[in-house]
């Protein structure tokens, strides 16, 4: 567990969260301020700055966390609807905080961000 890592302290039980799923690689919970009906985060209990950290030791890990994506989607209700699963990485991805996590959202028809 790192030092002053929200995330951590959030995967630790130290601060609350609404956990929606979690297996022995990854928690999932919501996030407190929801972009969209459906707003979850998925994080790697490992502590990992950013995605741009990760190494192919992580592969399997990284492919964990696409498949929670898939259960928390199920798990929600738009699996069938869709959804958008993304990781803002670095100060120009928009990274706020410094544990790699990857939101789920859905429940609504979002805008394109990439065409
Ligand atoms: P990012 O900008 O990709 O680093 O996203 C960080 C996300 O963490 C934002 O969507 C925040 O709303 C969310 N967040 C911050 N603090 C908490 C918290 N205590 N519990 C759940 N989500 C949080
Ligand atoms: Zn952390």
């Amino acid at each position: 567990m790192a030092q002053d890592c929200l995330f951590c302290k959030i995967i630790a039980g130290e601060i609350p969260a609404t956990v929606v799923y979690e297996d022995d690689d990854v928690v999932a919970f919501k996030d407190i301020s929801p972009q969209a009906p459906v707003h979850v985060l998925i994080v790697p209990r490992a502590h990992i700055e950013r995605l741009s950290d990760a190494t192919e030791a992580d592969a399997s890990l990284l492919g964990k966390i696409v498949l929670a994506g898939n259960r928390v989607a199920r798990l929600s209700g738009v699996a069938k609807s869709g959804y958008r699963l993304i990781a803002n990485t670095g100060p120009d991805g928009g990274q706020e905080v410094f544990h790699v996590h990857f939101h789920v959202l859905g429940g609504k028809r979002l805008g394109r961000m990439v065409s």
